[in-house]
């Protein structure tokens, strides 16, 4: 199915038993939501993997998709100028970095102010090239994707070279007061917190010519914490973790940010 219309994705699930969803990160959690208010529990749906792809998902995100619906979540990455997604995959055994399937596609990640090759286990921009396409044959393509790659063996016994989920894109990244973040580096952060839900939303402005960043959190339906708990919990957290203090934090009650049923979602909301 394509996107959208979420009660019949939830039938057609249910009806024939479907063991894989294929969808963005946040989609998968709006469909649990869906499940919910529809009275079904998601961690009962017959789904028991969940292929994420076009959208950065950090490893607290995945853990929650995977608690909320019971599932092995693989990160697969692509983009539409090579194939879409499947230039590189997680095996479910380790769900430990994407292994690309280099017979087709050579990965180099490269220093983003230099373009200079970085050895493995630095982040750049990932480059591609692609070593069987015809007619649309692209060459060092810099994707704008931010990574790194390992070349390690991988628990799974397959031997490619591995990239790290996507943190990024060079074009996401948030200059604020001079201090350079990624929405992901936020969302490490904050999604692992007792009591947060899996959502937030990003909101830059300027006020007397200073950036000012503001962040809004979910309350978690079953959290313990009172919201001002969590709003001081998920300052000291950014604060520990990022040596970053956002200038506002406020925490929503459950459901209270918006959700995405088609495409990608919008974390930022740059009103500069
Ligand atoms: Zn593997």
């Amino acid at each position: 199915m394509g996107g959208g219309d979420t009660a019949k994705q939830l039938e057609l699930m249910c009806d024939l038993g479907s063991d894989v969803l294929a969808c963005t990160p946040s989609y998968s959690l709006y469909l649990a939501d869906h499940a919910e208010r529809q009275g079904l529990d998601p961690a009962e749906l017959p789904v028991s993997t969940v292929i994420f792809g076009a959208e950065p998902c950090t490893d607290p995100m995945r853990e929650a998709i995977e608690r909320r619906l019971d599932v092995t979540g693989i990160d697969i990455y692509g983009l539409s100028e090579i194939v879409g997604p499947g230039v590189s995959v997680e095996c479910h055994e380790a769900q430990n970095g994407l292994h690309v399937w280099e017979d087709r596609f050579y990965p180099e990640v490269v220093d983003l102010e230099t373009g200079e090759p970085l050895p493995a286990g630095e982040a750049g921009e990932l480059v591609l090239t692609t070593l069987s396409k015809e007619a649309l044959p692209v060459l060092r393509y810099r994707t704008g994707d931010v990574t790194s790659l390992r070349y390690d063996a991988c628990d799974c016994g397959r031997t490619t070279v591995r990239m790290d989920n996507v943190t990024g894109r060079t074009d996401d990244m948030l200059v604020v007061r001079g201090l350079n973040l990624y929405p992901s580096q936020i969302e490490a952060a904050v999604v692992g917190v007792d009591g947060v839900a899996p959502q937030y939303r990003i909101d830059l402005h300027t006020r007397n010519n200073l950036d000012v960043i503001e962040l809004t959190v979910e309350r978690a339906a079953d959290a313990d914490r009172t919201v001002g708990e969590l709003e001081s919990v998920v300052f000291d957290r950014l604060d520990a973790t990022l040596s970053f203090t956002p200038d506002a934090v406020e925490v929503v009650e459950a459901g209270g940010i918006e959700r995405t049923e088609t495409g990608k979602v919008k974390r930022v909301y740059d009103h500069r």
